[in-house]
């Protein structure tokens, strides 16, 4: 009966991935200051009752798995409405410009997103995509203390946007692209969960600094 959990971009971490532990690997910075070149603004639309201090702390996870890729991301505040969001009529942005969308249960189930999905991202077969779905209480389902709703809702994140920035068909079988999971697997997440391989971290940089004052990319019309 146990059930497998699709991230199309999906991940989380363990407890000590975010610890105040100021030499946790999270946290250190690359050794190569010219790798922070590439920066990427983001955006999420928290439409859970996920409260800010874990996403602010899951936010700050992802800054640092994306940082040792060479990535900075700039997190843009957002005016939160209720609203549900037609991913269908999503706006066209700069891909250099991407939104997280944190669904609640009513948004999960107007997709009709597969119940064992916690996470997808649409791509585009031409370059990079601008928009994730995270199916925030999927997560909370899953998750069995705060620290694991934060870790997991890290790893979600971290995933799908790695989906954004990557080429189509870029799962692998371990660390931050591997695209499935059980619920047991995903509450005992570790820093090797996040990890990106050498050839993804120089993809994602090239990416993000070859689209990040270019022109529009349309990603949902495909
Ligand atoms: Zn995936």
């Amino acid at each position: 009966m146990r059930a497998a959990f699709t991230v199309l971009a999906v991940l989380t971490l363990s407890h000590s991935l975010y610890a105040a532990d100021p030499v946790s690997p999270l946290s250190a910075a690359p050794a190569d200051s010219t790798l922070h070149e590439a920066t990427l603004r983001l955006r999420i639309y928290n439409y859970t009752s996920i409260g800010g201090r874990h996403l602010s702390e899951a936010q700050r996870l992802v800054s640092d798995v994306y940082l040792k890729a060479g990535v900075r991301i700039i997190w843009e505040p957002v005016l939160n409405r209720p609203v549900p969001v037609d991913p269908s009529t999503a706006p066209r942005m700069p891909v250099a410009d991407v939104s997280i969308m944190l669904f609640n249960n009513e948004m999960s189930r107007r997709m009709d997103a597969d119940p064992n999905i916690v996470g997808s991202a649409a791509v585009s077969m031409r370059g990079p995509g601008s928009i994730a779905y995270v199916h925030g209480e999927r997560v909370k389902r899953v998750a069995k203390t705060q620290e694991q709703v934060r870790d997991i809702l890290s790893f979600v994140i971290a995933h799908e946007l790695s989906h954004l920035l990557l080429p189509p068909g870029c799962h692998t079988e371990a660390g931050l692209m591997r695209g499935e999971w059980s619920a047991p697997e995903l509450r005992r997440l570790s820093i090797a969960d996040f990890a990106l391989t050498e050839a993804q971290r120089g993809t994602m940089r090239e990416r993000v600094r070859s689209y990040g004052a270019g022109p529009l990319h349309t990603l949902l019309s495909d």
